[in-house]
């Protein structure tokens, strides 16, 4: 092996971690670890399914992008697959780094939604649904697909807020563009609308298909995981909660 090898060996199998901590020739911290030390320092939360915009910092998102395009070069590397002469995956880092901060992953990095919150001048207090919302999301265990659908039923009072229809849609995107757990995607959603909204009630239902059931493990075609969460008069109020369920089977179809 001549000298000039042996470096670009080295290079190539130089793991990971001690690029993650900006150990390598005493360089500048990685900017996701400079990101994760703020978060650290602010004892902030920084799961998959976690919102981390308030700790970026103006041109971080384009520097995040290309260290994680060069981490995936590294994981196609080590799956051995020749990316500097398979002119199908020379791309693949960057369009993947792209596609996981701009769309799939973009609840994580990007700020909530602008809404505007409408006082319930008619003082509307019968039940609302919506849906079905399109749900696009990724598991966090196995980062394959969630697609499904996704029903917001709102019980206003005359304190509430109103939205308008599209924005629910908006709001439900930012909270599944993020590696999720489908029971806490809908509790995200449950808790965002509460805040914003205030109602009396607040029922959401998701059905989904997870990939991860369908391309690997079990390789059923068929399962589709459906869950829950009801909050104020739609937890004490049974027939609230049957109206809700009937007219929701009926959408459903
Ligand atoms: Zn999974």
């Amino acid at each position: 092996m001549t000298s000039k090898d042996a470096a670009r060996r080295a290079k190539e199998f130089t793991p990971a971690e001690d690029h993650a901590h900006g150990k390598e020739h005493g360089a500048a911290p990685s900017v996701s670890s400079r990101i994760r030390a703020r978060l650290q320092a602010a004892q902030e939360r920084f799961h998959a399914n976690d919102n981390i915009a308030p700790y970026l910092e103006p041109g971080e998102m384009e520097q995040l992008q290309a260290e994680v395009q060069a981490r995936l070069e590294d994981v196609l590397r080590a799956l051995v697959i020749d990316v500097d002469n398979d002119h199908n995956t020379q791309e693949t880092a960057r369009r993947v780094a792209k596609m996981y901060l701009k769309e799939i992953f973009a609840g994580r990095y990007a700020k909530a939604p602008a809404v505007t919150e409408f006082p319930n001048v008619g003082q509307l207090n019968e039940l609302m649904i919506v849906g079905p919302l399109r749900v696009r999301s990724a598991c966090s265990h196995h980062l394959c697909p969630i697609i499904g659908k996704l029903w917001v039923g709102v019980m206003p009072n005359q304190h509430s807020n109103l939205i308008g229809l599209s924005k629910y849609a908006r709001l439900a995107e930012w909270i599944m563009c993020r590696p999720q757990i489908q029971e806490e995607a809908v509790a995200q959603v449950a808790d965002l609308l509460q805040e914003k909204m205030n109602p009396d009630g607040l029922a959401i239902v998701m059905e989904a298909e997870h990939f991860c059931m369908h391309w690997r493990g079990v390789r059923d075609t068929d399962a589709k995981m459906t869950n829950s969460v009801m909050r104020g008069s739609f937890l004490k109020d049974d027939s609230l909660r049957r109206e809700f369920l009937t007219l929701l089977n009926n959408n459903r179809g």
